[in-house]
């Protein structure tokens, strides 16, 4: 494993604690208007899935939610621009599947709303440089990719993203808070400088547990296909992936006895698997009954069975495309009503087309 227990991340919170004794805190209400982009990689794995987008679809149910793939953020990094359109319509065809639809919520594509880039470059002249600076993300993507503007000015386009259409709910993990509080930093300051014009949106955090990557080196991630288990892999291939995948090191020989805590394979049963096979697997693993091939393809078969809705609804939405593209128009169209609006008012408050 690479090191420590994979739970970390989905432990259960702690309670927030009372600042009045025993005196309870009302909980802050509910965000109106949710916001939440997803790059166009074209892959979507569990770990974007049992993260984020589970999580989606339950907010849709209850709240004004938009859901945005975010092209214009794909292209601060190399790409093929014939890859492009594929990439955009298999994420919109996955999040469809996945249970999103355009009753419960605006799907859309950033770069068929124009007034993204508008509002980015008004919120760029309030932009701190040296939060900038700061964030994680870039110093990450520089050393990956060279230092470029695109990429130091990426947290601005979010923040554009986030309050052309007032959201005041961001569903996130930990590591994007710091790009969520420079969203709440120029939203503050536009409001100092040119009248009250949008919420400070606030994080939606939920206990999304970490997945790790098949290697059990790092997150599960898109740009590591092989090392990640694609929502809308065939059987076999999920199969394939799970014979190869690392588990407790110190299991040599099969009948060395094994420790699930350390396990990414025990891990990954909490989220597929039943409470009696994962009692089973705690007690049989320990003592040496189950074995690693045996257990991987038990798990293989709870995936395969657990993403099967999944895939059969891409599946019917792969051979009627027409359905995806409209979604996206009738998502487009929605969401630039709401951007118009925003931008009208944007400009007039800074005398802008007066
Ligand atoms: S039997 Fe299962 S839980 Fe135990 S080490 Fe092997 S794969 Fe992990």
């Amino acid at each position: 494993m690479n090191g420590g227990s994979p739970r970390t991340g989905a432990e259960p919170r702690a309670p927030e604690p009372s600042l009045h004794g025993d005196e309870r805190i009302a909980p802050p209400p509910e965000p109106t208007r949710v916001f939440s982009g997803i790059q166009p990689s074209g892959f979507v794995h569990v770990g974007n899935w049992l993260g984020a987008v589970r999580n989606w679809v339950e907010l849709s149910t209850r709240l004004d939610c938009l859901f945005c793939i975010v092209d214009y953020h794909a292209v601060t990094v190399p790409y093929a621009a014939a890859e492009m359109p594929s990439r955009t319509f298999e994420a919109a065809l996955t999040l469809l599947a996945c249970g999103l639809d355009s009753e419960r919520g605006i799907l859309f594509v950033q770069s068929h709303v124009p007034e993204h880039m508008e509002l980015a470059w008004v919120l760029t002249t309030l932009a701190p440089m040296g939060e900038l600076e700061r964030m994680t993300q870039f110093k990450e993507k520089s050393e990956a990719y060279g230092v470029q503007a695109g990429l130091f000015m990426y947290p601005v386009l979010q923040a554009a993203d986030i309050l052309l259409y007032k959201a005041d709910g961001v569903p996130i993990g930990e590591d994007q808070l710091q790009h969520l509080e420079l969203t709440r930093e120029v939203a503050r300051r536009f409001n100092r400088a040119w009248g009250e014009t949008f919420p400070e949106p606030r994080p939606i955090l939920t206990d999304a547990p970490r997945i790790l990557a098949l290697d059990g080196k790092g997150k599960m991630s898109k740009s590591q296909p092989e090392q990640a288990i694609g929502l809308l892999d065939p059987p076999d291939v999920i199969r394939a992936k799970l014979r190869g995948a690392f588990t407790d090191p110190a299991r040599k020989r099969r009948f060395d006895p094994g420790n699930p805590d350390i396990c990414n394979i025990f891990f990954l049963h909490h989220f597929f698997s039943g409470p009696e096979d994962i009692a089973r697997v705690d007690r049989d693993c320990r003592t040496a009954v189950l074995g690693c091939f045996e257990d991987k393809m038990n798990l293989a078969e709870h995936v395969i069975d657990t993403l099967a809705p999944i895939r059969e609804r891409a599946d019917e939405l792969r051979s009627d495309p027409a359905r995806v593209h409209a979604v996206l128009a009738g998502g487009a169209e929605r969401a630039s009503a709401i951007a118009r609006a925003t931008m009208d008012e944007v400009r007039r408050r800074m005398g802008l087309r007066a």
